[in-house]
């Protein structure tokens, strides 16, 4: 990467974190509706790109792991699944907004669950037949690391489970 790819890139980051952020500091809690949830989009995913070395000094071994290489983290290992406090949860290799604790639930299955992403363009969807059973992954849609997977065994309002591994999230509290 070269320093103008470098700064052209950091800028355009930032000021995709500053769009995406603006609208959660005007939104309570009380107000989290469905309808109010998708709207807080990021106006506009645009891809950070890295190699794996320079993913490998930017994450440690396990977020490596699990977010490049499509890993699972062993369940009830990550705090952020006993995580209660208000808050964003970040993808922990780019940052970008991915779930707030307003959709977030006990699925009992020792991932942090929520009912739905902050913005449905902040995640990306594929099929995984990496087992038996056809699942449906879950990646950020701005680094494409894998976070989870989404199941239609969720609560309402939507019906779904997102399964995610607290290991690829990052918790920014108190930005709900
Ligand atoms: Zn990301």
């Amino acid at each position: 990467m070269n320093r103008r790819y470098f700064l052209s890139s950091s800028i355009a980051l930032g000021t995709l974190l500053a769009c995406s952020k603006l609208p959660l500091g005007r939104t309570s809690l009380d107000d989290k509706t469905k309808k109010d949830i998708y709207s807080l989009k990021a106006q506009g995913v645009k891809k950070v790109t890295r190699t794996n070395e320079e993913w490998k000094r930017i994450l440690n071994p396990n977020q490596y792991r699990v977010t490049r290489e499509k890993g699972t983290e062993a369940p009830f290992s990550s705090p952020l699944n006993e995580e209660h406090e208000q808050g964003i949860f970040e993808c922990v290799a780019c940052e970008l907004p991915l779930f707030s604790s307003a959709a977030k639930f006990d699925s009992g299955t020792g991932w942090p669950s929520f009912w739905q992403p902050i913005a449905k363009e902040n995640v990306r969807e594929e099929v995984d037949t990496s087992l038996s059973e056809t699942r449906t992954e879950v990646l950020c849609a701005r680094c494409d690391s894998h976070i989870g997977h989404v199941f239609e065994d969720g609560p309402r309002p939507t019906g779904l489970r997102y399964c995610m591994n607290g290991v690829a999230l990052k918790f920014v509290q108190g930005k709900v």
